[in-house]
C-alpha cells in the first residue's frame, strides 16, 4: 500500500492527527494508497512554513525563481511515464491521455510561468508637467491553491506555477479523490532543491483541509477550481475577509454545428470534445446543436462513432474511454441518464454501466451516451453532468440556437462549427462564454486569459493575468517640480 504524505517546510510528513483516507483506483475499485486526512493543524503548520520562506523567496530574483521552476519542469518531463501511470491509477483516465495531455501540460505550466516571471513588467504614467506615476507589483505573501480531480496535475500546477513565479509562497491542496501526482510532485520539488516552505502541499478533504486554507487569516488569496457550489461557499467565507479570489467553476458547454461546416473535421473533434477524459473536462461540449439540414446525417455518423469508442482498461494503449472517477460519480452520471428518459429523451446509444472482464471487473465504467429529444430548458440540458453523456438537438436559426446555448446558468466555453467567417464572429460575440472555439476545441495558448462568465466563475487565469492576480498593485506618484 502506498502511503502519501504532506509536504510542509520542505519535508514529507504525516498528518497531525494521524488519520488517513482511502485512495481508490476507479478502474478496479481497489484501494491502492492512503491519503493524509489533514486538518487545521496541518494547514497552520504549512502556513507558518510558507510565511518563514516568503521573505527569502519574494526577494529572490526572477532568474533564480525561473531556474528552480525549470528544474521542476524537467523532472516532471523525466518522469512523464511514471506520472502518467499514477494519474491514470488515481483518476481512471487512459494512460495514453495522461501521457499526451495532462503531464505535458504540467511541464508547460512550469516552463511558461518560469519564463513569464522574467518578462513581467509594470507601467509608468507621466502626468504632463506635474508628476510621474509608476506601479509596483508585489507578491501577496502566502496564497492558497485548491484544485479538482478531473485534470489532477494539470490544474494543480496551473495554479501553483504562476503563484510561485510571482514570488508568493503557496499552501496547496489537491483533490482528495486524486492526490497521487501532487504527492509525486512534492518529491520532485525536494529533488529540484526548491527552498523549504516555498511550496507546501496539504492533503485531505475539502470541508476539513480545504476550508482551513480558505479560513486562515494569513492566506491572502485563494485560487480555486472546482464545482460551482463549492465556489459559492468559498466566496462567502473569503469575501468578508477581503481575500483575493479566483474561481474557476462548472460548465454546461454548447457545441453549435452549422450545415456549412468542414464535416469530417467537425465530426472527429466533436467525438473528442464530447467524450475525452470520459466527458470529465470542464470544457467538454455536452449540448450539441446541429443545423437542421445536417441533423440526420450527423446523428447517424455520431452515434456510429460513439459506438466504436473502446471502453476498457485505462492501461491498455487502444482504450479510448477509461473509468469515471469514483463510484459516487458513476451513480450521479447514471442517475442523469434516468432523468433524461423521464424528461422524454431517447437514448440513442450507451448510458449504462459496463462490467469489463478481468482485473477491471469492478471498475466504474460507463458506455458513452448520446441522447436526443430533450427540450433545451429541461434539467438534463441545464445541469452539469460531467460525464460521458451528451444531448443532440436540431435548430433552424442563429437566434434560436443562441437562445438555447445561453439559457444555462453557466458560461465557461462554447464551440462553433461554420465556414462562414461573418457568422463565426457574430455568434462568438453573442455567446455567453469565457472562451469560444471556432472550428477547433481545447486549443489553448497559455498567454490568453482563461475563465468563465455567469456561474462558471470569476477572475481570469493564464498569461500575465495570473501573475497580476498573485500580486498586489501599488501606485507611487512622484511630484516633479519644473
Ligand atoms: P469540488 O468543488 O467538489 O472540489 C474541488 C476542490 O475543492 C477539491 O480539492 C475539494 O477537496 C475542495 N473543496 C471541497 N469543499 C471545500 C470547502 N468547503 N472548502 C475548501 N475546499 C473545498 O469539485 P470536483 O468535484 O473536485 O471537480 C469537478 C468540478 O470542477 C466540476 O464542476 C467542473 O466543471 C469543475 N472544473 C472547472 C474547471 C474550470 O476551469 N472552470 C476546470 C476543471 C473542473
Amino acid at each position: 500500500m502506498i502511503k502519501l504524505q504532506n509536504y510542509i517546510g520542505g519535508r514529507l510528513c504525516e498528518p497531525a492527527a494521524g488519520g488517513y483516507l482511502d485512495d481508490i483506483d476507479p478502474a478496479t475499485g481497489i484501494v491502492f494508497a492512503m491519503i493524509p486526512d489533514s486538518n487545521g493543524v496541518d494547514v497552520a503548520a504549512a502556513v507558518e512554513a510558507a510565511k518563514s520562506a516568503f521573505p527569502g523567496w519574494s526577494l529572490t530574483s526572477p532568474e533564480v525563481r525561473h531556474d528552480a521552476m525549470m528544474r521542476i519542469a524537467s523532472l516532471i518531463e523525466r518522469d512523464l511515464e511514471q506520472l502518467a501511470k499514477a494519474e491514470s491509477l488515481d483518476n481512471g483516465k487512459p494512460v495514453s491521455l495522461a501521457k499526451a495531455v495532462d503531464i505535458p501540460r504540467a511541464v508547460a505550466n512550469f516552463k511558461f510561468y518560469a519564463t513569464a516571471a522574467m518578462h513581467f513588467a509594470s507601467e509608468s504614467h507621466q502626468t504632463a508637467g506635474q508628476a510621474i506615476n509608476y506601479t509596483l507589483r508585489q507578491p501577496l505573501g502566502v496564497v492558497g491553491c485548491i484544485s479538482p480531480w478531473n485534470l489532477p496535475l494539470y490544474l494543480f500546477t496551473w495554479k501553483i506555477a504562476p503563484a510561485l513565479a510571482a514570488g508568493n509562497c503557496v499552501v496547496a491542496k489537491p483533490s482528495e479523490i486524486t492526490p497521487y501526482t501532487a504527492f509525486l510532485l512534492s518529491e520532485l520539488c525536494i529533488e529540484a532543491g526548491l527552498p523549504p516552505g516555498v511550496l507546501n502541499i496539504v492533503h485531505g478533504t475539502g470541508p476539513q483541509a480545504g476550508a482551513a486554507i480558505v479560513d486562515h487569516p494569513d492566506v491572502k488569496a485563494i485560487s480555486f477550481t472546482g464545482g460551482t457550489k463549492t465556489g459559492e461557499w468559498i466566496a462567502s467565507q473569503a469575501a468578508p475577509k477581503f481575500k483575493k479570489l479566483s474561481l474557476e467553476l462548472g460548465g454546461k458547454n454548447p457545441n453549435i454545428i452549422f450545415a456549412d461546416c468542414d464535416y469530417e473535421s467537425m465530426l472527429d473533434t466533436t467525438v473528442r470534445s464530447s467524450f475525452s477524459n470520459q466527458g470529465q473536462i470542464c470544457l467538454c461540449g455536452s449540448r450539441i446543436y446541429v443545423e437542421r439540414p445536417l441533423y440526420d446525417r450527423f446523428k447517424g455518423d455520431f452515434v456510429e462513432r460513439t459506438k466504436a469508442l473502446r471502453v476498457g482498461d485505462p492501461s491498455e494503449p487502444d482504450t479510448n474511454i477509461g473509468a469515471v472517477v469514483s463510484q459516487a460519480h458513476m451513480e450521479k452520471v447514471l442517475s442523469y441518464v434516468d432523468l433524461a428518459k423521464q424528461e422524454g429523451g431517447t437514448v440513442l446509444v450507451g448510458g449504462s454501466r459496463i462490467r469489463l472482464e478481468g482485473r477491471c471487473r469492478d471498475g466504474y465504467f460507463i458506455e458513452p451516451a448520446v441522447i436526443e429529444g430533450l427540450a433545451h430548458d429541461c434539467r438534463t440540458n441545464q445541469e452539469e453532468i460531467f460525464g460521458p453523456v451528451v444531448t443532440i438537438a436540431p435548430f433552424d436559426t442563429e437566434n434560436e440556437v443562441l437562445e438555447y446555448a445561453n439559457s444555462v446558468r453557466y458560461g465557461l466555453s462554447a464551440t462553433v462549427w461554420t465556414e462562414n467567417l461573418s457568422r463565426a464572429h457574430r455568434v462568438a460575440e453573442r455567446l455567453d462564454a469565457g472562451i469560444v472555439w471556432v472550428n477547433c476545441w481545447l486549443l489553448r495558448d497559455l498567454r490568453t486569459p482563461f475563465g468563465g462568465v455567469k456561474d462558471s466563475g470569476m477572475g481570469r487565469e493564464g498569461g500575465f493575468e495570473a501573475l497580476r492576480f498573485f500580486t498586489e498593485e501599488k501606485n507611487v506618484c512622484i511630484k516633479v517640480d519644473h
